[in-house]
């Protein structure tokens, strides 16, 4: 009990005051475990807050369009997260009349839900003892036990998970979940670990083996896919522009974007014109074409680079699908169209 009484102590004490540690409503605490699966708290909390006033219940947000909800995540990425809110959302109010379930059986079954937020939920909101597994945990563990297999390992992922299980605080579960994850993020953090003000360090063993820099182990990351975007921004009479929604089961799913080809390495202008997509869309019209980025802009992902191109099409004619530009702000776009318009509209 050592390790979790250490750290309870030290949590209540120094706790970051954060606006979903004041509640154990699961909507809430759901919602902001799925905001920050991917988001650091600088960027998310607004994020967080946004939702929670917009969609103060499951109800508000089972009954808003995607579109809406997608909107309101705009900027977040990995959209898949606001996609699975909204089914889920819906879900609950179908199967469970709006209220949250409250096991970790059914709340796993939850689209978009998987063991660590299943854990954190049931352990924060009802009380039960299911250990999350994050990163900042593994980090704390690895280092506290000194082990060094691999944390992204299969062997490493059973071995962490049954290790936090044996270590859960049964009666305080929620606080002993939260107390390893702050840690993790304040204390015992990737890069200079602050191991001399850490409630945990007479028992360290990494401390003790000077291993803290050398832990966790990770296996080599996959490399990164390069990607090159080419979009095609036609700059109509009135005002007006051509998008289109995404609709394959890709990045950016649902979201709109201007007209795009996909090419494998960066294109010029010859190339760009010989293009079905462009030909489409300059159909038997006369036009002016123009590089709008002279290098192209790189949109970072986690696994993905992407490298953009906007190419401006002037024309005098306008087009059948076409949209004012002021209308694109009512529409979810990804975060990298977003700032282009800005730019281009300045
Ligand atoms: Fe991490 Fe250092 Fe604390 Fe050990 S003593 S748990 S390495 S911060």
């Amino acid at each position: 009990m050592y390790f979790s009484n250490q750290l309870i102590q030290w949590y209540l004490k120094n706790q970051r005051d954060l606006p979903w540690r004041k509640t154990n409503n699961p909507y809430y605490i759901w919602l902001s475990e799925i905001i920050f699966q991917q988001t650091r708290i600088a960027q998310g909390t607004a994020y967080y807050l946004k939702f929670c006033e917009k969609f103060p219940t499951i109800n508000d947000l089972a009954n808003a369009d995607e579109d809406t909800v997608l909107k309101y995540w705009q900027g977040l990425g990995y959209y898949t997260r606001a996609r699975n809110l909204h089914h889920t959302a819906k879900f609950i109010v179908r199967h469970y009349n709006g209220e949250f379930p409250k096991s970790y059986k059914n709340i796993i079954k939850l689209r978009g839900i998987g063991e660590y937020t299943a854990a954190a939920i049931t352990s924060i909101c009802f009380d039960k003892p299911f250990a999350v597994v994050d990163g900042n945990v593994y980090r704390v563990l690895s280092r506290y036990f000194n082990i060094n297999t691999p944390i992204n390992s299969a062997k490493g992922v059973k071995q962490f998970k049954q290790l936090a299980q044996t270590l859960i605080n049964v009666n305080k579960p929620g606080d002993h979940n939260q107390a390893v994850m702050e840690l993790g993020a304040l204390i015992c953090t990737p890069k200079n670990a602050k191991c001399s003000i850490c409630p945990l360090q007479k028992k360290c063993l990494a401390l003790q083996n000077n291993n803290v820099t050398l832990l966790p182990v990770k296996y080599k990351k996959k490399k990164l896919k390069k990607r090159f975007f080419n979009f095609f921004v036609m700059d109509l009479p009135n005002d007006r522009t051509v998008v289109e929604k995404r609709e394959n089961n890709d990045i950016w799913q649902n979201l709109y974007q201007f007209p795009m080809f996909e090419s494998t390495s960066v294109i010029d202008q010859n190339q760009i014109i010989e293009t079905n997509l462009f030909k489409k869309l300059t159909h038997k019209i006369p036009f002016s074409l123009q590089l709008f980025n002279k290098k192209p802009i790189v949109h970072k992902l986690t696994h993905q680079h992407i490298y953009t191109s906007f190419w401006i099409i002037k024309t005098k004619y306008t087009h059948k699908d076409s949209v004012e530009w002021k209308n694109i702000s009512n529409l979810a776009v990804p975060i990298l169209i977003h700032n282009f318009i800005n730019n281009y509209k300045k």
